[in-house]
C-alpha cells in the first residue's frame, strides 16, 4: 500500500456566527453584515434617514460602482482552504489578510498518526494523464516521503527534513480578509491568467460570497472563469 495519500483541494466557510445547524451560511448574519455596511456608507452622505429594510443591496452596490469601496472594510470573513504548498505561498501574498498554516516545523508527518499522515494534493487534470505519467508521479511523492521520514529516523528535526518534501504536500490554511480585500483576491485569483488550482479555489469562494452577499460580488460574474471551466476533478 502506498505511503502516500492523495486527496482533493477544498474550502470551507468558517464564521461559526454565520453557518446554520448544518454549516452552511445563512442570509441574516450576512444582511446585518450589510446593514452595518450601509450605515457606515449614510453616515458619509448623512442620508441615513433613507435606509428602508432592503435598501443595503442596492446601495452597496452603487456605492462600489462609485469607487467608495472602503466602506465594505467593515464586514471581515473567514475561510478554511486545504490545498497545495505551492498554491498556500501564493496566498499568503496577500498582505491585507491574516492567515494562520499548518506548520511542517511542528507537524512531524508520520503513518501511524490519521491527523499527521503525510498527503498530497491530487494535480490539476491529472485523470487526463497517461497512467505512466500518473504512476510517475506518485512514486515521485513516495520518494520524497521515504527520504523525509528516514531523516525523521536519522534524529533529523522535521524542520530540517522538510526541505525534501514537494509542492504538492496538502496544507491546511485559515484566511481572515475583510469584503474588499476578497474582492481584490477574487479578481486576481479567477483570472484566466492564475494558476488553475488557485482559480479552483477561488471559484469556490466566489460561489459561497455570491451567494450570501451578492452586492458586493455583482460585477465578478461572466468576467472570470466559470465555475465550469475550474470545476473540481472529483
Ligand atoms: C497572475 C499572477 C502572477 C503572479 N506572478 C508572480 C511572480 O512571478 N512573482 C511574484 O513574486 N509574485 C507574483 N504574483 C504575486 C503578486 O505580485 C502579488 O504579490 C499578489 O498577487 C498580491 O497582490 P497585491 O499586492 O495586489 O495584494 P495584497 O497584498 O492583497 O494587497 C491589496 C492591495 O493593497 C495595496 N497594498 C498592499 N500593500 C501595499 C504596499 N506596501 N504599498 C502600496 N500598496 C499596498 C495594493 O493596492 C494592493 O493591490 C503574481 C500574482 C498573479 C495574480
Amino acid at each position: 500500500m502506498s505511503s502516500v495519500h492523495v486527496r482533493e483541494q477544498g474550502v470551507w466557510f468558517e464564521d461559526a456566527s454565520c453557518l446554520n445547524t448544518e454549516g452552511i451560511p445563512y442570509s441574516p448574519y450576512s444582511d446585518s453584515q450589510l446593514k452595518k455596511i450601509e450605515k457606515a456608507g449614510r453616515l458619509c452622505y448623512k442620508s441615513e434617514h433613507l435606509a428602508t429594510k432592503e435598501s443595503f443591496a442596492s446601495f452597496i452596490q452603487k456605492r462600489i460602482e462609485d469607487g467608495h469601496e472602503s466602506i465594505i472594510e467593515h464586514s471581515f470573513l473567514t475561510f478554511r482552504y486545504i490545498t497545495n504548498r505551492a498554491i498556500s505561498h501564493e496566498l499568503v501574498r496577500h498582505r491585507l489578510a491574516s492567515f494562520s498554516q499548518e506548520s511542517q516545523r511542528y507537524v512531524r508527518y508520520s503513518e501511524g498518526n490519521e491527523r499527521k499522515k503525510f498527503q498530497v494534493i491530487r494535480p490539476f487534470k491529472y485523470f487526463s494523464w497517461s497512467a505512466e505519467t500518473q504512476n510517475e508521479w506518485l512514486s515521485t511523492m513516495e520518494a520524497c516521503f521515504r527520504t523525509y521520514s528516514n531523516l525523521l529516523n536519522a534524529g533529523v528535526q522535521p524542520q530540517v527534513a522538510r526541505d525534501v518534501l514537494p509542492n504538492a504536500t496538502k496544507t491546511e490554511i485559515i484566511i481572515s480578509a475583510n469584503l474588499r480585500e476578497w474582492r481584490h483576491i477574487l479578481a486576481l485569483r479567477m483570472s484566466k491568467k492564475a494558476a488553475p488550482q488557485m482559480a479552483q479555489l477561488m471559484t469556490a469562494t466566489y460561489s459561497i460570497l455570491y451567494k450570501y452577499y451578492p452586492s458586493v460580488f455583482y460585477d465578478f460574474d461572466n468576467q472570470y472563469l466559470s465555475l465550469k471551466d475550474v470545476s473540481m476533478e472529483l
